[in-house]
């Protein structure tokens, strides 16, 4: 058979021909551009058009009847139609003059992640009547708190796009906490009450290894991890016996790496080696094993366990350090996230069907009266969104989806001018509106190309702040039959495409019912983190975002539908059966920066590249999880109060 009959034949087989949930009519089509290719659903015909305020204004695509892009599937995150002139403004295009709106704020907040939201909220419980208007580049607000919807068999099934849940280094502090406190989220309560954490094992299901016949010679599911002991989980793993050996002695043996040193020696030595080469080095594996252990830190921080160093892989509990009495505690030398859970254990955990979107609509529910309904952190997971209702005059806050702000300009001199003008760009056209101040919530690394007048060593500080890449991809089933006969929910694949996978979490909230029976349709979601081993970190992120955004949705499917075969093959798995829907979130701007001591300079935090560019400049402050140096929810909700008390007290 020639190469091209066999790869057909196995695209049959894989299901690729396979019509699954509108994948071939929007393949991440963006909602702007689809809007005119596609009406009646994407129909750019406002539902009242004296609703649009500012005369210049043309329709929106927002205000259609119909527009709900939480149920689009293919290629999401940032899809097409939301980066490209972003890039265009990075290589120093030009764009058309602007058209004055006429709309003149108290606050215009760039970018509608929860960032964004919650600075708008903070400035209005302060200003009451102050009037906002909030702009995202992206078809949908939340930013990576996106939430991903489907329709299966008739019953709302429901996964993040990004933000998977309120979990943090370290408990939320006051501000963040006193906002979910706010918003009627009581994450204690809300954690006993909905989340089924042992749903899956309660069934009999347990956790697996998917090793790879390209990584480890032979494809083989290994179940029972964390279950049964390490020599009875990898009995029949593709592994030779000294690999098989050294497995268990990691994970279970009580050995000293560096004995004679002290603890805090122990730790400096551990800060300055990647967990990879602490493996090679001091414990002396096999290469197997060090591929075996790769993608384990991909999940936490985007890159493998070549630029994460040994420390910080021991402050968030990866094995080997059982014997090296290291005492509790973090140390300088360490990053942001394994410092805290070394430090404090962490923050309480929720996790809402949607993720974190669910803060994101319930921001929205409080800033815009009537466009989310409902009144509790329960029921908004049902309630559907009412999108043409978020940039209605006269409301107070007013947000602007796909609308990608240009530049941000202070009208006079920046140290005396009291007003700020921006200038987006909405379907091809170009807008300015005027406003006291700003807030930047957008990424950071973006800000040098929409304010250029600011100071250098804050530019050079803003563009070293570089986002980790990564994608999550939820997969409709048509049912949990081949887990069940796997007895698995989960599986580690060092070697895969996803390096992890799970089926969907079961929560029961509101008026929301998590799948219970085998037979029902049910959500799988799956992680890849595109990097680059071998190089430094965040020339890993910028390789792996250049992947990303070159990785046609076909590819995606086919390495999707090819791994979950090969996994759950065992199980009677079919591909071209089983799968219905495919939507990939992929996020070349994912994670914010965090310090990592392979890479970064071992400086006090005032001269950290985030605090440096961060600073407010006259009217306009910087917000964005990437402005607290942390890749959380509750440093997204901190940096937009401090963003904001900036511009109230100056
Ligand atoms: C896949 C993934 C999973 C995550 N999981 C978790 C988790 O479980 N828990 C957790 O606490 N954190 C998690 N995070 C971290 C997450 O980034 C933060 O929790 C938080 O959601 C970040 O919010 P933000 O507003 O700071 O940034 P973003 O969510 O990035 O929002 C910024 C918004 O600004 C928009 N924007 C950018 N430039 C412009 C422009 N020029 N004009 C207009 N708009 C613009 C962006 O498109 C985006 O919509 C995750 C992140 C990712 C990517």
């Amino acid at each position: 058979m020639t190469q091209e009959k066999q790869d057909s034949s196995r695209d049959h087989f894989l299901g690729m021909d396979q019509p699954i949930t509108r994948r071939d009519f929007l393949n991440g089509i963006a909602l702007g551009a689809a809007a005119a290719a596609s009406a009646p659903l994407l129909a750019a015909t406002p539902a009242d058009p004296a609703a649009t305020a500012g005369a210049a204004l043309p329709a929106a695509a927002q205000d259609a009847f119909g527009y709900y892009p939480p149920l689009l599937t293919g290629l999401r995150g940032s899809h097409a139609g939301s980066f490209e002139d972003a890039h265009a403004l990075r290589d120093g295009q030009s764009f058309p003059a602007a058209t004055d709106t006429g709309e003149e704020y108290d606050l215009i907040v760039v970018g509608a992640g929860i960032s964004g939201l919650a600075a708008a909220h903070f400035y209005r419980a302060r200003n009451p009547k102050s009037r906002i208007l909030i702009l995202d580049n992206h078809d949908d607000f939340g930013g990576h708190a996106k939430r991903n919807e489907f329709n299966l068999g008739g019953h709302l099934n429901l996964l993040n796009g990004g933000t998977l849940l309120i979990d943090s280094p370290r408990p939320y502090g006051p501000i963040a906490a006193g906002l979910l406190t706010t918003l009627g989220i009581d994450v204690e309560k809300l954690a006993k009450k909905t989340q089924n954490l042992e749903f899956y094992e309660h069934l009999g299901l347990q956790s697996g290894v998917f090793f790879d016949q390209e990584t480890f010679g032979a494809d083989k599911l290994c179940v029972g991890l964390g279950q049964v002991p390490f020599k009875q989980l990898l009995a029949d793993a593709p592994l030779s016996e000294s690999a098989r050996a050294q497995i268990i002695q990691i994970q279970e043996g009580k050995i000293d790496y560096l004995s004679g040193l002290s603890s805090d020696e122990k730790k400096d030595r551990l800060s300055r080696v990647s967990y990879d080469a602490f493996l090679r080095d001091l414990v002396h594996v096999e290469p197997a094993v060090r591929s075996f252990y790769k993608a384990r830190t991909m999940g936490e921080w985007g890159v493998g366990t070549d630029a994460v160093s040994a420390l910080d892989c021991w402050g968030i509990g990866l094995p080997g350090f059982e014997g090296m009495n290291l005492s509790p505690g973090s140390i300088r030398r360490m990053g942001f996230t394994p410092a805290g859970y070394a430090d404090t254990g962490g923050s309480l955990r929720l996790h809402f069907p949607d993720g974190n979107a669910t803060i994101a609509r319930l921001l929205v529910r409080n800033l815009i009266p009537g466009a989310v309904p409902g009144s509790s952190a329960e029921d908004v997971v049902t309630a559907r969104v009412n999108y043409a209702l978020l940039d209605r005059s006269p409301a107070a806050v007013r947000l602007r989806l796909n609308s990608i702000a240009i530049r941000a300009r202070h009208l006079g001199d920046p140290k005396s001018a009291g007003r700020v003008e921006v200038t987006y760009l909405r379907g091809g056209r170009a807008f300015s509106a005027r406003a006291g101040g700003a807030v930047l919530a957008c990424y950071n690394m973006m800000i040098p190309y929409l304010c250029p007048e600011l100071p250098r060593a804050q530019q050079d500080a803003l563009h070293q702040l570089v986002k980790t890449p990564l994608v999550y991809t939820s997969v409709a089933l048509r049912n949990r039959q081949a887990f069940d006969a796997l007895k698995v929910h989960q599986v580690y694949a060092p070697g895969g495409y996803h390096t992890y996978f799970h089926l969907n979490a079961h929560v029961d909230i509101g008026g929301y019912q998590s799948p219970k029976s085998a037979q029902q349709p049910i959500l799988v979601h799956m992680v890849r983190t595109p990097c680059m081993p071998g190089l430094p970190e965040h020339e890993q992120n910028r390789a792996g975002r250049a992947e990303l955004l070159s990785t046609s949705f076909e590819t995606f499917e086919r390495n999707i539908r090819d791994q979950l075969a090969r996994t759950l093959k065992g199980g009677g798995f079919d591909p071209a059966r089983d799968i219905t829907a495919i939507t990939v979130n992929r996020w070349p701007h994912g994670y914010a920066p965090e310090y990592n001591p392979l890479f970064d300079p071992d400086v006090p935090e005032p001269e950290r590249p985030h605090v440096i560019g961060r600073a407010q400049f006259g009217r306009i402050a910087i917000a964005n999880s990437d402005s607290g140096g942390g890749a959380y929810t509750d440093s997204a909700i901190d940096q937009g109060h401090r963003a904001v008390m900036e511009l109230l007290r100056s």
